[in-house]
């Protein structure tokens, strides 16, 4: 099959490096590698569309643009500054294969997560703001400009808010699980509040909404902030079964079949990310609609 003008040159990179699963957050840490193993046990690793490629840190004089000094200060002494610039490295590089128009979409895999991380402060498990870091590389290059952030991290991403919130030219879809809920007046923001103990169903017919809303937004590129904390059996809200995550992957490619970056977010069990991971990546590699090559 050969490829039309203008058309990626392969299906899918996946961005992942082993240090993620040494070297990143405890809590993070442990589903790492169990995940990798997964997409090579599915035979996903060999199909003809599918790379994998090895991060390098982010530059610094880059996240120097979208973090403070004092912010870099603090995360230079966390413990956590070189796995956290191989992780924002990491969303770095998978923007940039879509925006190069060598890969269709992208998974990126993290060691320490990016969502919590705002201009000047960090917390739970995010040191920088991989998505806004990759933003801003795609914008300095000027390879695109206008971008939508869907999270479906339940927990709210107050760090992206906090650095992108005002951006006229960044959507950003923030599903979490308390308030506020809706469209922020006179502003790009849009939460999708869900209780604790949130269905499958109830979460992907807020999918649809969150896909509208960002199709009528037109962007040069979608990120997906990529939390599988919401099922179940892991940390964080909702309540999520195993199906959902397929599910949530087709919804997205049928409303954008390409340029879309995953970037892993929040979730510590082996099995939920074997699974969530597993099936995302089955759906961008294209095996669940084509039957494979
Ligand atoms: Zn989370």
């Amino acid at each position: 099959m050969g490829s039309r003008p203008g058309e990626a040159q392969y299906e899918l990179a996946i961005v992942y490096h082993p240090i993620f699963s040494t070297e990143g957050y405890p809590t993070l840490r442990e589903r790492v590698a169990p995940a990798f193993e997964e997409l090579q046990a599915r035979g996903l690793l060999e199909l003809s569309g599918v790379r994998v490629l090895k991060p390098e840190p982010a530059d610094e004089e880059l996240v120097k643009k979208v973090h403070t000094e004092s912010h870099l200060r603090s995360v230079s002494v966390s413990g956590y500054y070189e796995v956290a610039l191989l992780s924002a490295g990491s969303a770095v590089m998978g923007a940039r294969e879509i925006a190069a128009s060598r890969a269709a979409n992208t998974f990126c895999f993290v060691g320490a997560a990016g969502h919590h991380a705002s201009a000047d402060g960090f917390w739970g498990f995010c040191y920088l703001n991989d998505v806004a870091i990759a933003i801003e590389s795609l914008r300095e290059t000027r390879d695109a400009h206008r971008f939508a952030i869907l999270d479906i991290d339940p927990h709210f991403g107050d760090g992206t808010r906090d650095i992108l919130g005002s951006d006229p030219d960044v959507l950003h879809l923030n599903f979490h699980s308390g308030y506020p809920i809706g469209r922020e007046e006179g502003t790009n923001n849009v939460d999708y509040a869900l209780p604790h103990e949130a269905s499958d169903e109830r979460f992907l017919a807020q999918v649809d909404n969150a896909l509208t809303a960002a199709l009528a937004f037109s962007p040069e590129l979608l990120f997906i902030v990529f939390g599988h904390d919401s099922h179940r059996d892991d940390y964080g809200g909702f309540a999520l079964g195993d199906e959902a995550y397929r599910a949530f992957a087709e919804k997205v490619k049928a409303a954008f079949p390409r340029r879309v970056c995953y970037v892993l977010s929040g979730g510590s069990s082996p099995r939920v990310a074997r699974l969530a991971i597993g099936d995302v990546v089955e759906v961008l590699a294209g095996t669940t609609r084509t039957g494979g090559p």
